[in-house]
């Protein structure tokens, strides 16, 4: 588990990270997510004992990651996949690491295996495309099996075979009991990884939460509804008008379907049973993680486009991934 407690780094006038106070628990994949600049980076540096906190703390099982004495068996790492030797091929890169914290060579061999790249082990890492160094960079989190994962945007670069291999690593490594948390700024990727997710925005927490809850309690989630007869359907779309905070929408004229924001499934049902208004159907449509995502951190984006309106997505439009944030 990671821990953190008021955590919070300045850098002169900037507040990078501001008081953040959460827990990562293991057994589960948490996704880190914000806007550029929101202080991700400095979070996981602080963690990995990289950067001195102004104030509070980061712990790692308890204890501070400096305390380590072999801290690549307590805590695998993916900061930045390539911060190595360009000259040192990727064996004699993991042996280095491997040596340093009393870990068997066979296990570097493991390891190689592991994230694919047992062929390349011999050639000059200086050599190596983006995806075959975030390979390397994850044999080197998973080198000392350690029980936390903390990976810094480990599918940036990789082709779609390779993303869905993180994606199967960091599941099965939760699934074993660890803790994994990792940033991405791919949304649907994170969608399909994380079971939880932090969100920060100009270093607060904006949100640290279920990933189905973030979904369910969206303003973009939605509840379609069909009846049998259009008259019926205009006086159920009727009284949820009646209420402000909640949308109708009726798409192809609203004859026979209308969209409903601000009303679960439930309530809506029950409300069709009062007015004694037999439904045909009743669906809700989570809102997708990057529909939450941009409701969550409008206001925080520190470097957005300027007067660009957010489009609203429509109704059954397939989500894009977006890459920057
Ligand atoms: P993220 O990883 O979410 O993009 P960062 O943690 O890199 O965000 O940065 C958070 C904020 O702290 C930004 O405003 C960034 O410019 C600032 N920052 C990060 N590192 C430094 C540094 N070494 N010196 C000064 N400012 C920094």
């Amino acid at each position: 588990m990671i821990t953190l407690r008021g955590l919070t780094k300045r850098y002169g006038d900037t507040v990078a990270v501001d008081g953040l106070t959460l827990d990562v628990e293991e057994g589960r994949v948490t996704g880190f997510l914000g806007p550029n600049g929101a202080g991700k980076s400095t979070t996981m540096r602080m963690i990995l004992g990289l950067d001195r906190p102004t104030a509070g703390r980061a712990l790692i099982d308890g204890r501070p990651y400096a305390s380590m004495r072999h801290p690549v068996r307590e805590v695998g790492a993916l900061l930045d996949a390539k911060a190595l030797h360009p000259a040192r091929s990727a064996r004699s890169h993991l042996i280095a690491q491997a040596r340093s914290n009393g870990i068997p060579v066979r296990r570097v061999d493991e390891v190689l295996e592991t994230v694919g790249l047992a062929k390349v082990a011999r050639r000059r890492a200086g050599a190596f495309s983006l995806g075959m160094y975030q390979r390397l960079g994850i044999a080197g989190a998973l080198l000392g099996d350690p029980p936390v994962l903390i990976l810094d945007e480990p599918v940036n670069g990789l082709d779609p075979d390779g993303v869905r291999w993180v994606r199967e690593l960091v599941r099965a490594q939760a699934a074993q009991g660890r803790t994994v948390f990792l940033s991405s700024h791919l949304m649907s990727e994170m969608q399909l990884t994380a079971d939880r997710l932090v969100v920060i925005g100009r270093g607060r927490l904006l949100a640290d939460t279920p990933m189905a809850d973030l979904l369910a309690t969206s303003a973009s989630a939605s509840v379609r509804v069909r009846t049998a007869d259009p008259a019926d359907l205009s006086a159920l779309a009727g009284r949820l008008r009646a209420d402000e905070r909640v949308t109708v929408e009726s798409p192809g004229g609203g004859r026979n379907e209308i969209v409903v924001r601000g009303r679960t499934a439930a309530e809506i049902g029950d409300l069709a049973h009062r007015l004694g208004i037999p439904l045909h159907q009743l669906h809700s449509v989570s809102a997708s993680l990057e529909q939450a995502y941009m409701e969550l951190t409008e206001g925080s984006v520190e470097y957005g486009a300027a007067a660009s309106p957010r489009p609203r997505v429509p109704v059954g439009s397939v989500p894009t991934a977006t890459t920057e944030g």
